[in-house]
C-alpha cells in the first residue's frame, strides 16, 4: 500500500472515530488554458481576496438637501414656519420628553456662510439659542476674528434638541431632525456651510472620516461648499487646536476673496 493510500485510510478512520458519516463532496478546482487554478463556481471569493486592476479615485459626489419644505422665496417666513412646526416636533420621544425647548437657529437669512454645530447643550437649551455657553463664546470670538459678527451669519445643529447629558446625537435622531435643517439650509442658501466638529461634518456629508482629514478642502452639499474644522469644545480642552481652526478659518476667508482685519 503507497503511503497515500495509507494516510488517506487512516484519515477516514479518524472521521469515522470523531462521529463523521460522510465527507461532503468538493467541487474540482478548474483549470484555465493558462493553467492558473481558480475557485469553484459555487464559492464566491472576498473582494479583498481579488487582484482588482487599480482604479483612479471617485470624485466626491456632491450631496444634495432634500428638503420636503418648498421654499417660497421670503426667507424669514418660511424659517418663522419651519420653526413653528420644529417647536412642536416630537420624532425623537427622548429628546422631546427631557428638552426645555427647542433651538431652531438664528441669523441673519440672507447670510454668505452657515455655521453647523452638533446639538444644543444645558446653556443653549435654557437659552433657546445655537452656542451660547463657554463654546458660543470662543466661537464668537473666532466669529470677530474673522470681521463678523455672530449676526451676520446663520446658526444652526445638526439637532433641535439637546440630548440628556449632552450625549452625542444618534443616528436615528439627526436623521429625524434632517428635514429641518435642509429645510434651513434651502431656505438660507448659504454660499459656505462650516461644519464644527465631527457630528456636523460626518452627518451633513454622510461619511465617516475623521474631521481631522476633513480639514481644508471644502466638500460641496447642494449649492453651499463645505468646510469642516474642530469644534469650539474641543478648543476648549485642547488650546493647540486653535491654530489649525484658524488655519481653517483663513483658507474659508482667502477663498470668500476675504482677509481677516489682524492681517489686513
Ligand atoms: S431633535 Fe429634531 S427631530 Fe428630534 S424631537 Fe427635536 S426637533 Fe424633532
Amino acid at each position: 500500500m503507497s503511503d497515500w493510500n495509507r494516510l488517506s485510510q487512516q484519515l477516514l478512520r479518524d472521521c469515522q472515530s470523531a462521529g463523521l458519516s460522510h465527507l461532503p463532496r468538493v467541487a474540482p478546482l478548474v483549470l484555465d488554458s493558462d493553467s492558473r487554478p481558480k475557485p469553484p463556481p459555487s464559492v464566491s471569493t472576498p473582494k479583498s481576496q481579488e487582484s482588482m486592476p487599480k482604479k483612479k479615485a471617485a470624485p466626491t459626489p456632491v450631496l444634495q438637501p432634500q428638503p420636503k419644505f418648498e421654499p417660497t422665496g421670503n426667507r424669514e417666513q418660511d424659517l418663522e414656519k419651519l420653526a413653528a412646526c420644529v417647536a412642536d416636533c416630537i420624532r425623537c420621544p427622548e429628546l422631546a420628553k427631557t428638552r426645555t425647548q427647542t433651538v431652531f437657529g438664528v441669523g441673519d437669512p440672507q447670510t454668505k456662510v452657515m455655521f453647523l454645530g452638533e446639538a444644543p447643550g444645558a446653556d443653549e437649551d435654557k437659552q433657546g439659542e445655537p452656542f451660547v455657553g463657554r463654546a458660543g463664546q470662543l466661537l464668537n470670538k473666532i466669529i470677530a476674528a474673522c470681521g463678523w459678527t455672530r449676526e451676520e451669519l446663520y446658526i444652526c445643529n445638526i439637532l433641535r434638541c439637546r440630548p440628556p447629558g449632552n450625549r452625542t446625537p444618534n443616528e436615528t435622531e439627526a436623521a429625524n431632525c434632517r428635514e429641518y435643517l435642509d429645510g434651513q439650509i434651502a431656505v438660507v442658501d448659504p454660499e459656505y456651510i462650516v461644519c464644527w466638529g465631527s457630528c456636523a461634518a460626518q452627518n451633513l456629508l454622510a461619511t465617516k472620516e475623521p474631521i481631522g482629514r476633513m480639514r481644508q478642502r471644502f466638500f460641496q452639499y447642494g449649492n453651499a461648499k463645505v468646510l469642516c474644522t474642530y469644534h469650539p469644545s474641543y478648543l476648549l480642552r485642547n488650546p493647540a487646536a486653535k491654530k489649525p481652526v484658524w488655519e481653517d478659518m483663513k483658507f474659508l476667508l482667502s477663498d470668500m476673496g476675504l482677509t481677516p482685519p489682524s492681517e489686513s
